[in-house]
């Protein structure tokens, strides 16, 4: 596409001005939980609970959190002769957010070649480029039975404790259920989004008809179910869904199609370019599919996301797009002249254009002239999550739909029968919130346990300052322990599985060599440490979530990061960098830095 000529200057006060609307005094404390008066909206209306006598046993390896984190780590300690490991999970089977998402339309919005993990060892071949949530979920039973997972797992199980008992080594795990066990290592991969959170409005307690957050999806009220049935029995119903985020993007033309009226309360326009899904091809994949693939790819997908000029794109798609625009701008400047400066200048130009685009395909979609110009989203691309999506803008052509856009206000209460905005009550039957989940609060509030290391020491301590490890995965006084999570590693956002296949594998090779030599623990010391909290600080830190996007997730609601949030970030020199370190690392069997005793 040629270039858009673009008044930077006028954009930019455009994008202070929209921002200026949607900044509040109460930051994230204008969401709540679903506990307390809301604990029903909490209930899993997916799978009963099954009763159980507490465990209290001893297990090699206990890990928190059956999602991919929990799979994968597990499927690495089985590789490498841990027969014993057991994975505790609050849903009712493995899944972690693809258990719960199940709202219609849930889909992956990366491409599930490089997002669907050990599809290698599984053999199973995905069956679209964006593969829908059901096949997610269906890959992850996958994992839990090729690796016998199943066996030891606790399923719709809370841990509130852990503690280290220093004469014993080992960790004493207790749990929701009246569980009290120990376990030589400990596994914690209990992810970002999992505490749904509803926008804290007077009224929603009050409110006599349905509703439901779209992590608990009630196909008994709705009709239809995740696999894409028609929601059928909203033929009659009028719907409103609260919240134009990734995941309203995804449910919203399935409302519109079966909702007599569907209402979408609109506080942010998400960003929506073209998704371009189509289904893998069998004899496209055989050749594909030669040993080693998906590393291989991605290998590639990270690298297009970083600051070299790789050769081949073998993903892609809208992340890598992005990425090659400012490849081809810094392509234009002579490499002795790049710079921090103008490669942020570059990352710049290539946004506007790319934002530009994305406003001109809402108008071009939507008949409504209105309604068009109400669903651009006027902000950088990075500052909200980028969805992308071939239904979503056309769902506001079906007569049903209407978009009731709050010039970034929100909605402002709940009543008896509805909504109020805008300054009037819109009557509903039932109202869908796709309002999100918790990110931007402590790692211990948001996992609900604060692990004991040595010496009684909390995390909440030792992170009092802000997280401290060694590469997003020891910490200093709690031996045998292992984190799972992107920051203070790759801190690769686009492709989340990819650093978890990663730290699996380092988890894996440690407890192997810690077994092999007949140690009791393994710890990472003080300095190390130190010293690599150190190394990152002296790279630029994250360039999503600034203070001038607008108020989201990314960015605490506007109010930016604190001190200590500001440890979160990734490897200086991007996440190829760290894959490629920490493969050598791991691969010299000194595994420095560690201590084993
Ligand atoms: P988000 O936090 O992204 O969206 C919440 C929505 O609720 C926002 O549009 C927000 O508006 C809106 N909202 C909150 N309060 C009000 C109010 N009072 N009135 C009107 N609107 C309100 O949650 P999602 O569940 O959509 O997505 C969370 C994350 O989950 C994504 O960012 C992504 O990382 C992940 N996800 C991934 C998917 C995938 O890979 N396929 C699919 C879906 C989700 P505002 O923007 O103004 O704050």
């Amino acid at each position: 596409m040629n270039a858009i000529t673009i008044d930077k200057d006028a954009l930019k006060a455009k994008y202070a001005q929209e921002r200026g609307k949607r900044l509040r005094q109460d930051g994230s404390a204008q969401y709540v939980r679903l506990e307390g008066e809301f604990s029903d909206l909490a209930t899993d209306p997916y799978t009963p609970q099954k009763d159980r006598e507490p465990v209290t046993d001893h297990v090699t390896f206990a890990f928190i959190g059956g999602g991919f984190a929990g799979l994968v780590a597990g499927a690495r300690l089985k590789e490498a002769g841990i027969d014993d490991v057991r994975i505790i999970e609050k849903g009712g089977d493995f899944g972690g957010t693809w258990y719960w998402n199940r709202y219609p339309g849930a889909q992956c919005d990366t491409a599930s070649m490089i997002y669907m993990p050990l599809l290698e060892e599984t053999g199973h071949m995905p069956s679209e480029k964006y593969a829908h949530a059901p096949e997610i979920r269906n890959h992850c039973s996958r994992i839990g039975k090729h690796f016998g997972l199943y066996e030891n797992a606790l399923f719709h199980t809370e841990v509130n404790d852990i503690e280290w008992d220093e004469e014993a080594k080992r960790w004493i795990i207790r749990t929701s259920r009246g569980d009290a066990f120990t376990a030589k290592y400990i596994g914690m991969g209990t992810g970002p989004l999992h505490v749904a959170k509803l926008p804290r409005l007077a009224g929603i307690e009050d409110f006599k008809g349905k509703s439901f957050h779209t992590s608990r999806w009630d196909y008994e009220y709705t009709g239809g179910n995740p696999e894409g049935a028609s929601l059928d029995k909203l033929v009659d119903k009028r719907v409103a869904i609260i919240g134009t985020g990734a995941t309203a993007v995804q449910c919203i033309p399935h409302l519109a199609r079966a909702a007599k009226e569907l209402l979408v309360f609109q506080r942010t326009p998400s960003s929506v370019d073209r998704r371009d899904n189509a289904p893998i091809d069998d004899d496209w994949f055989s050749d594909v599919a030669e040993a080693g693939w998906q590393k291989k790819w991605q290998e590639n997908f990270a690298a297009n996301l970083g600051i070299g000029f790789p050769e081949e794109d073998l993903v892609n798609d809208g992340w890598t797009d992005l990425a090659k625009r400012v490849r081809a701008n810094m392509r234009e400047i002579p490499p002795s002249e790049w710079t921090p400066e103008k490669i942020l200048a570059s990352f710049e130009d290539s946004d506007f254009q790319k934002m530009e685009e994305i406003r001109r395909r809402a108008a071009a979609i939507v008949d409504d002239p209105d309604t068009g110009e109400n669903l651009k989203a006027w902000y950088r691309q990075l500052c909200k999550r980028p969805c992308f999506h071939d239904e979503y803008l056309q769902a506001f052509n079906e007569p049903s739909t209407r978009l009731i856009d709050t010039d970034g206000k929100g909605v402002e209460r709940i009543t008896e029968n509805g909504i109020y905005a805008n300054g009037k009550e819109y009557e509903v039957d039932c109202i869908v919130y796709a309002s999100g989940f918790e990110v931007s609060v402590d790692y211990v509030s948001r996992s609900g346990f604060d692990v004991a290391g040595k010496g009684g020491r909390k995390l909440s301590e030792h992170w009092a300052e802000g997280m401290r490890t060694k590469h997003g995965l020891h910490i200093a006084g709690f031996p045998n322990a292992f984190m799972v999570q992107p920051a203070q590693a790759a801190n690769f956002i686009a492709n989340v599985p990819h650093n978890i296949v990663d730290h699996a594998d380092t988890i894996a090779a440690i407890v192997a060599h810690a077994e092999v030599e007949g140690h009791d623990m393994v710890e990472v010391t003080p300095e190390a440490e130190q010293a690599w909290v150190d190394f990152l600080q002296t790279g630029l830190g994250a360039n999503i979530g600034n203070t001038e996007c607008t108020p989201g997730y990314y960015n605490n609601e506007g109010e930016g990061w604190s001190d200590q949030d500001r440890f979160m970030q990734g490897h200086p020199q991007g996440a190829s960098a760290y894959f490629n370190y920490i493969d050598g690392w791991r691969k010299s069997g000194t595994f420095d830095g560690l201590k084993f005793a």
